[in-house]
């Protein structure tokens, strides 16, 4: 299948390329593509399959078509064969199609023992377990597990899928697979060099497969369980490696069972953990040790938090969620995701852990004192009050744990995380607004100039409607402006001050600073925003950010910020409609474009940085831009790009808002936090450029109404299979996340090492982008927990596992 499909897209490709140059010497494209059709048809189901019969229809009658139409075909056929008949996609859909579940029908087997052992218990050397194999404590100490907790810890890093049946001919060489078939053969042969060998073949409805056995002393046993299945016409299911010799399929020493409806099996039909191993260590003796110790161990771990946690979150007991962990009795998908509640446990545990210590080193801390702002609910109300639109439910709670931080004396630390359009800037607005109410002043600090004017504007249009004055402090601004500005903000005056970095310069001074916002964090500094903190008087601090970028998160782990989430899109909002479309395509985005503006819509048009040299850059705008002018003739273009002066940035800008210009040509520059309500395509010139996460803020600039939006991510022909899988996953999802995801997935673990904490944070199952959430509640559990109870009174196996988990961390030395 892969070859055909290859084929094919050779073939089309050497069509249509460079504008049909070699079209006329392919003789007979129709025959040969029909042919690869009716081969590839078998594989093939859904739309894929109603477009290849369609398609058909069409090469029928090519003979009989017009030359223009027929490039015009071979041109949809084409594109359609790149974007959507990538072999591992169709691989994947027809193995879900024809994969077969086998569950074994043991439960996990576990049972609670009432009788618990105290925590200090497990500390002992796992030699200590009774019957253990005698080899086995040198193989955990090569693991670096010296104690029987250390054993019932060491959590699989994935898990072995012996329960989905591979169909004979969908197996892939080299993967380890499940199968399931009659024996139809069972020979007794020599190798070429002349061992003897022992062959079964299998087949199922798929196609077969043959099994080789080459030690001698196993065929008696062999022989014997195939031929019985012979004779009783019984399936057997085999797991093992599958390889290739010439065109039919092998499997060397699979290990194997006689299927049956209901039964218990060992070692096929069940998930099997995996675990990370040591040198010169077999996987299955290590995991015969491991399960040893925690059939023996498990049951008897004492649950060591509190009752009311465990209630509240609905946790399963430690000892269950350990044995499971183990031995799991649930869906290799959930398992793999880490999602069984087990996992979710012992996640959550190792975080309550680390967030309890942490939480212990704070209150040990002196307390700063800092403002406690008199904020209450009529300052809401009439925050509302003058709101076009009324919050969402998740800005609401946003704002209640503000109010909460605000009316607090200890200094506020919030991180707001949001995806992008998700409706950040009114809660920071509501914010500014109660510390002004509370009689201080606000600062905020914006990446850009174009988004510190963005907000400017906002902030002193809503602010107006109180007579508040709000006032803008960039870099750019004439030295005659700013020192007028500076004297306002150090008189108090504005009580409002938006900018960009300029507000952390030396001269600037506050009369009274109470709160400091940060919009899109990761364009910034921890020094900046400490900096921006340092010109009040221990002030509240409110930074906000898109992206779910990995320093946010060690952040978080260090304790240092709180988090809220805003996973919430404002009502009415429709996921932006996203789709690669090919350069020499142009002109249907151009006929789209034209009905969206004639409607009275606005469009975004956005090219690659050129970095080369300035005028490359520029000329690469102006040229764009006279394209566009002569493409859109009769609606209104603008042209925005890094070297244009501030006052023409802003200029365009506020034209583009106010619907002067329809049409904004630009470069990145307006990547971050623009707002424009009434923009409803956005075109991304040579998309293959641009990284993921670019791309999502980009589109983000869209969608921001009710009316539906569009993304076209314009990208070569000729682009390489890892671009347009790339682009892809910005066709299939709008959620900040999951691009984000890919995106980590795509460069690869190398970058992620932003995420590893030093020291004490350094987690052994839980993964900070994956597990954020309950990150969030076990962290709030456990600053409650601490809060009530900051001797941990009556907690004493919490308190012997929290000492040795941060044995040897002089941090938290103290509170042990
Ligand atoms: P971001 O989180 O990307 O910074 P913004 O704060 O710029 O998003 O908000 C995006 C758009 O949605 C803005 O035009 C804003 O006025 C609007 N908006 C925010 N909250 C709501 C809401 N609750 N209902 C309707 N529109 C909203
Ligand atoms: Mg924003």
């Amino acid at each position: 299948m892969k070859d055909t499909l290859e084929n094919i897209k050779r073939l089309l490709t050497l069509l249509v390329k460079e504008d049909f140059k070699y079209f006329d010497r392919i003789k007979d494209p129709d025959k040969a593509l029909l042919a690869m059709f009716s081969q590839l048809k078998p594989f093939l189901s859904g739309k894929r399959l109603s477009f290849i019969n369609k398609a058909e229809k069409f090469l029928r009658n090519y003979r009989y078509l017009s030359e223009k139409d027929r490039k015009r075909f071979i041109k949809e056929l084409h594109t359609v064969f790149v974007l959507r008949f990538s072999f591992d996609e169709i691989e994947e859909d027809v193995r879900k199609r024809k994969s077969e579940k086998l569950v074994s029908s043991s439960s996990s087997g576990f049972k609670e023992e009432k009788e618990k052992y105290p925590v200090r218990a497990f500390f002992q050397s796992p030699e200590t377990v009774k019957g253990l194999n005698k080899f086995a404590s040198s193989r955990f100490k090569k693991l670096g597990l010296e104690t029987i907790f250390d054993v019932l810890f060491y959590v699989p890093f994935r898990y072995e899928d012996r329960t989905t049946v591979t169909p004979l001919n969908l197996l892939r060489e080299g993967e380890t697979a499940l199968i399931k078939g009659k024996v139809v053969g069972i020979v007794e042969t020599l190798t070429k060099k002349g061992k003897k060998l022992l062959k079964v073949i299998l087949y199922d409805t798929h196609g077969k497969i043959t099994l080789l056995f080459l030690q001698q002393r196993v065929f008696g046993f062999y022989k014997k369980l195939f031929s019985q299945a012979k004779e009783l016409g019984k399936e057997v299911i085999a797991y093992g490696k599958v390889k290739r010799s010439g065109l039919s399929f092998t499997m060397v020493h699979p290990e194997v069972e006689v299927f049956e409806e209901k039964k218990n099996y060992s070692k096929v039909g069940v998930i099997l953990p995996v675990y990370h191993l040591a040198e010169g260590l077999k996987q299955h003796l290590v995991r015969k040790d491991i399960e040893y110790v925690v059939r023996k161990a498990a049951p008897r771990f004492p649950e060591y938090l509190p009752k009311e946690i465990v209630g509240k979150r609905k946790l399963p007991s430690i000892s269950r969620s350990i044995w499971e962990v183990h031995f799991p009795t649930s869906s290799i998908e959930e398992l793999e995701e880490f999602r069984t509640p087990y996992q979710k446990r012992l996640i959550y545990d190792e975080f309550f852990l680390f967030q309890t210590a942490l939480a212990l080193v704070r209150k040990r801390i002196k307390e700063d004192k800092g403002i406690a702002f008199p904020v209450n609910e009529e300052m809401l109300e009439e925050f509302k009050k003058h709101l076009p639109f009324s919050l969402t439910g998740a800005q609401e709670r946003v704002l209640k744990e503000i109010i909460a931080d605000m009316k607090n004396s200890k200094p506020m630390n919030r991180l707001i995380q949001g995806d992008v359009g998700s409706g950040k800037t009114v809660v920071a607005a509501a914010a500014a607004f109660f510390a002004v109410k509370s009689g201080y002043q606000v600062a905020v600090m914006a990446p850009t100039e174009i988004l510190a004017n963005q907000h400017f504007k906002k902030f002193k249009e809503f602010f107006s409607h109180f007579g508040i004055p709000v006032g803008i402090l960039t870099g750019s601004m004439t030295p005659k402006a700013k020192n007028m500005a500076l004297k306002a903000v150090k008189k108090g005056y504005f009580k409002v001050v938006v900018g960009t970095h300029a507000l952390i310069q030396e001269k600037v001074e506050f009369e009274n600073l109470g709160l400091v916002i940060i919009d899109e964090q990761h364009r910034f500094g921890v020094k900046q925003r400490a900096e921006l903190k340092n010109k009040g008087d221990r002030p509240d601090v409110l930074v906000m950010t898109a992206t779910p970028i990995p320093r946010t998160l060690a952040l978080t782990a260090y304790g240092d910020l709180d988090i809220s989430v805003i996973d919430e899109m404002p009502a009415g909002r429709k996921p932006v409609k996203t789709k690669i479309i090919f350069d020499d395509e142009m002109e249907k985005v151009v006929s789209f474009l034209k009905k969206e503006l004639s409607e009275g819509n606005r469009v975004y048009i956005v090219y690659p940085l050129v970095e080369e040299s300035e005028k490359m850059e520029l000329k690469a705008a102006t040229d764009m831009f006279h394209f566009w002018n002569e493409k859109l003739k009769g609606f209104s273009v603008g042209l925005l790009h890094g070297r244009m002066k501030q006052e023409e940035k802003d200029d365009v800008m506020a034209k583009f808002k106010s619907g002067e210009f329809q049409v904004l040509v630009s470069t990145t520059v307006i990547e971050v936090g623009v707002d424009v309500p009434e923009a409803t395509v956005m075109v991304i010139e040579h998309a293959e450029r641009f990284g993921l996460a670019q791309l999502h803020q980009l589109r983000g600039r869209v969608g921001r109404s009710d009316r539906q939006s569009y993304c076209f991510l314009i990208t070569k022909r000729t682009v390489g299979e890892d671009a347009i899988k790339r682009l892809k996953v910005l066709e299939a999802t709008t959620d900040g996340f999951k691009v984000a995801e890919a995106d980590l997935a795509f460069r690869g673990p190398g970058e992620l090492m932003g995420t590893r904490q030093s020291g004490i944070g350094e987690f052994k199952i839980a993964d900070l982008r994956r597990d954020l959430e309950l990150l969030k509640i076990a962290r709030e559990d456990a600053f409650e927990f601490v809060e009530e109870n900051p001797e941990l009174k009556g907690f004493d196996n919490l308190k012997d596992l929290m000492k040795y988990r941060f044995k040897g961390n002089e941090e938290f030395v103290e509170i042990a």
